[in-house]
């Protein structure tokens, strides 16, 4: 297992993933993580941990319509998709579709849930404004996952305030960057956490001071932030 999260020691998160996530994470997911060991960006995929999160969430708010921006090989859209109900609709969106032809829409489509996926491949943010265009949209949506580039994550916000409904959520991924958000010297961080390292602190800055949203951030995989649209 790769030395992941931002607990005490990987003791403890094998401890956690063994003790209360393995267990309940479906086959069809574990199915997944497995044909996507051997990818060299495998990292990207959301842990199972916070998919169980996800999971959680979507459950206790009865999302059935969702936006998930960033896919990769589908872990969280493939959880999202079976977490909705059979008539929910979750709009994935992708700069890139090969990840997800090659891995995620098999075992969609295994798993019987492919016609709830609508996957829009494009640069996310027209998509959203797009969406935006249509006043129906509006507050139309139950929960949104952003895991794409950090550099765009408020602008992602920005417009998914407007379209997830009052009492809806949006959980943004990797708001604790690897913990690297409490250094202060930027000469001391690794090149790998480097390049999103400001945006990262200016989005955690700009979601504490956003007065639509309330927010919990936790320390989850690489840290989620919780958004609850009030
Ligand atoms: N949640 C996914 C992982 C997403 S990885 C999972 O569970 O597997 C981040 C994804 O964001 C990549 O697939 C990348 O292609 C996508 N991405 C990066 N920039 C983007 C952009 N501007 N618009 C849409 N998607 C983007």
């Amino acid at each position: 297992m790769e030395p992941r999260g931002l607990l005490q020691s990987d003791a403890l998160y094998k401890y956690l993933l063994e003790t209360s996530v393995y267990p309940r994470e479906a086959d069809i997911l574990k199915e997944l993580r497995k044909a996507i060991d051997d990818r060299p960006e495998s990292y990207l995929s959301t842990n199972p941990d916070s998919g169980k999160f996800i999971e959680m969430v979507l459950k206790m708010l009865n999302a059935k319509k969702t936006i998930e921006v960033g896919v990769y090989t589908g872990y969280s859209l493939l959880l999202t998709a079976m977490t909705i109900p059979d008539d929910g609709k979750v709009i994935a969106i992708d700069v890139t579709k090969k990840d997800y032809d090659e891995v995620g829409r098999q075992f969609a489509k295994k798993a019987g849930v492919e016609h709830k996926i609508d996957f829009i491949k494009s640069q996310a943010l027209p998509v959203l404004d797009d969406l935006l265009a249509k006043p129906e949209n509006w507050g139309a949506f139950d929960f949104a996952f952003v895991d794409a580039d950090r550099n765009n994550a408020l602008n992602y916000h920005e417009r998914l305030v407007k379209l997830v409904r009052v009492g809806g959520v949006i959980i943004h991924d990797n708001t604790l960057w690897g913990g690297t958000v409490a250094i202060k010297d930027r000469s001391m961080i690794k090149n790998s956490r480097l390049f999103a390292w400001e945006d990262t602190l200016h989005l955690n800055k700009a979601l504490a001071a956003d007065p639509l949203v309330e927010i919990c951030q936790i320390t989850l995989g690489d840290g989620l932030t919780i958004c609850r649209r009030i």
